[in-house]
C-alpha cells in the first residue's frame, strides 16, 4: 500500500476514486467508522458537507472564562493531579497570569497526559468550559497543541455530522488533507453558464463549502454550482442511455391482437379510454423495429395490470415469451392467479416462479422455458437468475419498478437481449416537472384516468387521544365482513422517536380482538411475511397491524378501512399510496389519519389536500412543494438517494435550466462531462451493452 496523500497533492485526479484507506492515517478502524457514514472512496468525502462551524478563534485569558462556552486559552502547565482511585479522572492544573484552570481527562493514561502537557510548557487548549466545585475546567479538550501550531486551532472550524468513533480532530486530519489538495479539473461548463449564474470553479466551490463560508445559505453560488453539476450529470447519463436504446434495432412483432381480443371478452369491465390509448401506444412500440423501453406510471388502482396483460397477449401471439416480475412473492402470485383467469379461454401456458417454488417444479419450469412451452412466466426477481434461460423472450414487464432502484432499471434493459421489449410499471407518480430527471432515459406513459365505478376513498382525521373510539368503528366493520389495516411508523418503541410502534399497537389490539389481529413488518423473514399476508387474504385474520410494508400493489378485496398512526410522519404521496390499499373491491374504502393534538398549519394543509384530492399526480406535486423531492420516488427505501446536493424545490431554476440546456447540447460531443459523471457515481449506470 502506498499513501497518495502523504504527498502534498493528488498525483492523478483518478486518485479521488481510490479507497479512503489510501489516505495516510486512515486505518481499518477509521475506515469502518467512515463506512458507516457511507464514505468509502476519497470522493465520497467531498459530498459530505459541514453543517455548522465552531468558533475557536477568540483567545480568552483565564479571568474571562464563561461556563458552557467553547473557548481557546493559552496556558502554562503547572501541576499534575493523578488520583490513585480507579474511575476518578486525571487532572492537570494550568495557569496564565490571570488565573488557573483544570484540564480533566477521563479514561486516560498518565503517560499520555504527561506527553501532551509537559510541566512548565506553554500550550494552546480549546474546549468547552465547565464550572465544577468552584473551579473552571475543560473536560477532554478538543485540542491541545504547542504554541507554534496555534493557527490550526485558533480559527473557525467546520463542523461535520460524525458518527461514533469519529471526532472532530481525527475527521479534520482527513478532510483537510483532501480538501486542501484537490486535483485541478478542467472546467466542463461553458463560460456563459458560469457567467450567467456567477459560478466559480469546481475547486473553489468545494473549498468554500468545506470551509463553511456562506454555508448558511443553501442557495449560495458554491452550492448552486455543485447542484447544477449534479443535475447535469444525471441528465447527461439518462440522455446517453436514451440515445443508445433508440439505436437498438429489433425484430418487429406483427400481430392481429386475436388473443387480446379474447381476453377483452373475458373482462367483467370495460377498459377506460386512457387504458386503451396506452395499450395502443405500447402496441405501436411492439410493432416497431426499435426496442421498447417504456415506463407506465399510474396511480394506485388505475388498472395497470390489465394493460400489461393485453399487450403481453400480442407478444405471445407472435410466438415470443413474456416475463412478468413483481417485487414480492404474494404480489407475483396474485398476478399469476389473475393471468390464469384472464387467459382462461386461450391455450396460453402460464407458470409461477418465486424463491419458494419447490425444486422439482422449478426444474420442470426451467425445461419448459428453454423449450418454449411456457408463454408467460410470472414471478419475483427469481425470474432473472442466471440459470434461467428462455427460448425466445420477447417482453419483460416489471411491476412496481420503483422498489428496485435506478441501477436495476438498467439491468432490466439489458435482460432478454435486443429483441426483448421492456415495460416498467410504477404506482409512484412523479411530478411532471421531475419527469426528465427521473425517467429521462425512457418513454413515459401516464395513466391518469381511474376506472369509472371506482369510489374515491373517504379520508378522515382524528386526534390520537380519541383512539379508543376506533374500537367500535373496527367492530362495526368486522361485523360487516370487512378487514382493517392499521399502520404505525415504527416496529419497536423508540426512546428517541415519539412515534407509535406496531409491537405496542398489536398488543393493544390483540386484547380487544384476540383472534382477528396479526402483525407484519419488514424485519420478519420473507416467507413469514408471505404466510401472514396469505392468511389475511384468506380472511383467517381480519386486522393487520403493519409498518408501511403493505404498500405494494396487492389486492385485498375486503379490506376497506385503513388507520394510519402518526400520519404526520409520512409524506402525502406515501399516505396516498397507503390508502390505495383499501377500497379496491366494490366496497367503499375509508382512511383514518391519526394526529397529535396540536396540528401545525402545515399539517392542516396536508390533510386538506388528501381529503380533497384522489389524484396521485396532483398529490405528488403538492408533496414535493411541501417536503421536497427525497421522499417522493421512494428510492430511499431501496437505500439510494437520488440527489446528494441538488434540491428540486430550492434549486428549481437550475433544474429548468439544465433540462433546456441538455436538449440543446444532447447531440454534441459530451466527453468533457465524463469526469463529472464519475464524480457523481453515475458512470456505472451508463448502458454499456452494444447489442
Ligand atoms: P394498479 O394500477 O394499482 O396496479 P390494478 O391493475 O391492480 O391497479 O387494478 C385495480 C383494480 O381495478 C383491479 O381489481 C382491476 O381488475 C380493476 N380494473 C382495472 N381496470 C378497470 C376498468 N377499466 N374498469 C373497472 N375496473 C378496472
Ligand atoms: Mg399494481
Amino acid at each position: 500500500m502506498y499513501y497518495i496523500l502523504s504527498m502534498t497533492i493528488f498525483k492523478n485526479k483518478d486518485d479521488l476514486f481510490k479507497s479512503i484507506s489510501f489516505i495516510k492515517g486512515v486505518g481499518p478502524k477509521l475506515s469502518k467508522y467512515l463506512k458507516n457514514k457511507r464514505i468509502e472512496k476519497i470522493n465520497d468525502l467531498l459530498w459530505h458537507f459541514p453543517y455548522s462551524s465552531t468558533d475557536r478563534s477568540n483567545m480568552t485569558t483565564l479571568d474571562k472564562l464563561e461556563s458552557g462556552k467553547i473557548q481557546t486559552v493559552k496556558v502554562k502547565v503547572l501541576k499534575y493531579n493523578f488520583p490513585r482511585i480507579r474511575n476518578l479522572p486525571n487532572r492537570v492544573i494550568c495557569e496564565d497570569q490571570f488565573g488557573k484552570i483544570d484540564i480533566v481527562f477521563f479514561n486516560s493514561r498518565e503517560g499520555y497526559v504527561k506527553a501532551i502537557l509537559p510541566i512548565n510548557k506553554w500550550v494552546v487548549i480549546s474546549g468547552k468550559i465547565n464550572f465544577y466545585r468552584n473551579r473552571y475546567q475543560i473536560t477532554n479538550p478538543s485540542y491541545i497543541t504547542s504554541l507554534d501550531k496555534i493557527d490550526y486551532v485558533k480559527k473557525n472550524i467546520p463542523k461535520y455530522s460524525l458518527t461514533e468513533g469519529l471526532n472532530e480532530k481525527s475527521y479534520r486530519k482527513i478532510i483537510e488533507k483532501v480538501i486542501n489538495n484537490l486535483p485541478h479539473l478542467d472546467e466542463w461548463h461553458d463560460s456563459e453558464v458560469l457567467k450567467k449564474f456567477g459560478f466559480r470553479s469546481w475547486n473553489e466551490s468545494l473549498l468554500k463549502i468545506h470551509n463553511f463560508e456562506n454555508a448558511d445559505k443553501v442557495n449560495n453560488i458554491y452550492i448552486r454550482r455543485l447542484a447544477l453539476d449534479e443535475i447535469l450529470s444525471n441528465l447527461i447519463v439518462l440522455s446517453k442511455n436514451r440515445k443508445k436504446f433508440k439505436k437498438i434495432k429489433k425484430k418487429n412483432k406483427i400481430f392481429t391482437s386475436s388473443l387480446s381480443k379474447i381476453i377483452l371478452k373475458n373482462l367483467s369491465f370495460k377498459l377506460t379510454q386512457n387504458q386503451e390509448e396506452i395499450i395502443n401506444e405500447i402496441n405501436k412500440d411492439l410493432r416497431s423495429d426499435k426496442k421498447m423501453f417504456r415506463i407506465l406510471q399510474g396511480d394506485v388502482g388505475s388498472g395497470k395490470t390489465i394493460v400489461s396483460f393485453m399487450t403481453a397477449a400480442n407478444v405471445i401471439e407472435v410466438g415470443c415469451q413474456t416475463a412478468l416480475m413483481a417485487p414480492t412473492a404474494i404480489l407475483a402470485k396474485q398476478h399469476y392467479m389473475l393471468a390464469k383467469k384472464i387467459f382462461d379461454r386461450t391455450n396460453i401456458k402460464i407458470k409461477l416462479l418465486t424463491g419458494k417454488t419447490e425444486t422439482k417444479f422449478r426444474k420442470k419450469i426451467l425445461e419448459e422455458l428453454i423449450n418454449g412451452e411456457i408463454d408467460l412466466l410470472v414471478g419475483t426477481h427469481a425470474l432473472f437468475q442466471k440459470k434461467i434461460k428462455f427460448k425466445n423472450l420477447g417482453y419483460i414487464i416489471v411491476d412496481e419498478q420503483h422498489k428496485f432502484g435506478v441501477k436495476q432499471r438498467m439491468s432490466f434493459a439489458e435482460k432478454g437481449g435486443k429483441n426483448c421489449d421492456v415495460l416498467l410499471m410504477s404506482a409512484t407518480p412523479i411530478p411532471r416537472t421531475m419527469m426528465l430527471t427521473v425517467y429521462g432515459d425512457m418513454d413515459v406513459s401516464r395513466l391518469t384516468e381511474k376506472p369509472k365505478n371506482r369510489l374515491p376513498i373517504l379520508t378522515y382525521s382524528k386526534p390520537e387521544k380519541k383512539i379508543d373510539e376506533l374500537i367500535n368503528i373496527i367492530k362495526k366493520n368486522l361485523s360487516q365482513g370487512n378487514q382493517v389495516f392499521w399502520v404505525c411508523p415504527l416496529i419497536k418503541d423508540s426512546q428517541v422517536l415519539d412515534y407509535s410502534s406496531v409491537n405496542k399497537r398489536f398488543d393493544w389490539l390483540k386484547k380487544k380482538f384476540p383472534k382477528e389481529t396479526n402483525i407484519l413488518h419488514g424485519e420478519l423473514k420473507q416467507n413469514k411475511k408471505d404466510i401472514i399476508l396469505e392468511n389475511f387474504l384468506k380472511k383467517k385474520t381480519k386486522i393487520l397491524v403493519s409498518t408501511t410494508v403493505i404498500e405494494v400493489g396487492v389486492d385485498f378485496p375486503d379490506a376497506n378501512l385503513i388507520i394510519i398512526e402518526n400520519a404526520n410522519k409520512f409524506g402525502l404521496a406515501q399516505l396516498h399510496q397507503l390508502r390505495g390499499r383499501v377500497g379496491r373491491g366494490h366496497k367503499q374504502g375509508k382512511c383514518i389519519l391519526l394526529f397529535k393534538d396540536n396540528l401545525s398549519n402545515n399539517s392542516v394543509q396536508r390533510i386538506k389536500i388528501l381529503k380533497r384530492s384522489s389524484d396521485g399526480f396532483f398529490i405528488a406535486e403538492e408533496d414535493m412543494k411541501m417536503r421536497g423531492f427525497g421522499d417522493i420516488i421512494g428510492y430511499q427505501q431501496s437505500g439510494e438517494k437520488f440527489f446528494k446536493i441538488a434540491d428540486p424545490v430550492s434549486h428549481s431554476d437550475l433544474f429548468d435550466y439544465a433540462e433546456n440546456y441538455i436538449k440543446k447540447i444532447e447531440n454534441e460531443n459530451l466527453d468533457r462531462f465524463d469526469f463529472l459523471i464519475k464524480l457523481h457515481d453515475k458512470a456505472e449506470i451508463i448502458y454499456s451493452k452494444n447489442d
